[in-house]
């Protein structure tokens, strides 16, 4: 089973989606890697770190005849155009944002797992990309909170007094908003955290955290969080304003599958700050959680940071590689079956990750989006 790992090419993207351990694991199952020459070093990984592998030099001579297709960010058209029909290709897709990727993919029949996809069930927790890259990205908003601010996080007592621990607000608890709260934890700060799904109460009092109750309960469908009513919004700001306007770092992770950022602090919210905090903002993908973040830049707006960083997971890429490589190895064990690849589409981690197969874009909502 030849298996081929692209170069990626998008700016900033420093991830590969394969390391040596997991390369070596494909190998056990009957798989000849071939990696586009120098796709690992962004993630520290030269092609002498592989060893179990043959490099490619250009997309023609990777692509010709793969039978497994693996990336980090969606493959260009050019490169889905190299494929033969019925390529399986591994890669986080976003259909909604690339309508016409995902057409060419059905167009070319290629069987494409879009890793964003994964179901979030217990079964599927070793192949789920979103939130392995999500841990990592709440801890590196920790770091990115402390080093913007001009204070320290813990109690420090010294000879001439004793220093007062920061205070971190986490708005937002999913994956990267506990690690985020866990982080700060570590570093000292004292850690408050809030979310509209009331389940998140407990996680983050385990973390050591104050939870900002507002009363308010937005669980929505598969464990996420749905939008909120202009009533819930305004009962959660009587409440919510004062955390933000005491905190020395805000970091703000909140989405809503499929639609953009929901805005959690106002321009009005921000102008009442303390002076010298600091804002993370990470979900600058979906345009950000903060009224004045400006996706993809750290802007001052009076002495308040707001940094809005786009693929976080990629400032990280050894470990983001190392995780994300795993991910997809889990994956691909439901796939290759004694030296072979056998699709089983009774397998609800497989049926519910497919975006395309025979010509078909599989996912009901995203078809009827695009079709
Ligand atoms: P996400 O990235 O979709 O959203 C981040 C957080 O933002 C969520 O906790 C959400 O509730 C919150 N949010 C949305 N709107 C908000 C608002 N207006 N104010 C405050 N917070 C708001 O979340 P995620 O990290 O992908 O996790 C989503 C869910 O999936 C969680 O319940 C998580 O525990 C669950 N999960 C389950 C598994 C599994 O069982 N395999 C794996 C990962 C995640």
């Amino acid at each position: 089973i030849k298996v081929a790992v692209l170069l990626e090419r998008r700016p900033d993207e420093k991830r590969v989606a394969m390391v040596p351990a997991v390369a070596e694991k494909l190998s056990k199952l009957g798989c000849d890697i071939c990696i586009f020459s120098g796709a690992g070093l962004n993630s520290k990984l030269p092609d002498s770190a592989y060893s179990t592998v043959s490099f490619a030099h250009s997309d023609s001579e990777l692509l010709s005849d793969a039978a497994i297709v693996l990336a980090v960010q969606p493959p260009t058209l050019e490169q889905v155009n190299l494929l033969q029909p019925r390529t399986i290709l591994l890669s986080f897709i976003y259909a909604h944002k690339e309508p016409e990727l995902t057409c060419l993919l059905r167009d070319k029949n290629i069987t494409c797992f879009a890793m964003e996809q994964v179901p979030r069930i217990s079964r599927a927790q070793a192949m789920d990309a979103l939130s392995s890259q999500a841990a990592l990205a709440g801890y590196y908003a920790a770091l990115l909170g402390a080093t913007k601010l001009a204070r320290i996080l813990p109690m420090m007592t010294t000879a001439v007094g004793s220093i007062r621990p920061a205070r971190c607000l986490v708005m937002g608890l999913g994956v990267a908003g506990l690690q985020a709260l866990a982080t700060a934890r570590r570093l000292g700060a004292i850690t408050e955290g809030y979310d509209v799904r009331p389940e998140t109460k407990e996680q983050a009092e385990s973390l050591g955290a104050k939870f900002v109750d507002t009363g308010v309960d937005a669980r929505g469908e598969g464990g996420y969080a749905r939008e909120l009513t202009a009533d819930e919004k305004e009962k959660i700001a009587s409440v919510v304003t004062r955390h933000i306007q005491q905190a020395d770092i805000v970091i703000t992770t909140a989405a809503i599958p499929g639609r953009p950022s929901p805005k959690l602090i106002s321009k009005a919210q921000v102008d009442g700050m303390k002076l010298g905090a600091v804002i993370i903002d990470l979900a600058a993908e979906g345009g950000g959680n903060c009224e004045y973040s400006q996706p993809g830049k750290t802007i001052e707006q009076g002495q308040i940071t707001i940094a809005a960083p786009f693929n976080v997971p990629s400032m990280l890429a050894e470990h983001a590689s190392e995780l994300y490589a795993k991910n997809l190895l889990n994956l691909l064990q439901l796939m290759i079956i004694n030296n072979a690849i056998n699709l089983n589409w009774d397998d609800e981690v497989l049926a519910k990750t497919v975006l395309t197969h025979n010509g078909e874009i599989k996912p009901a909502a995203v078809k009827t989006a695009l079709e």
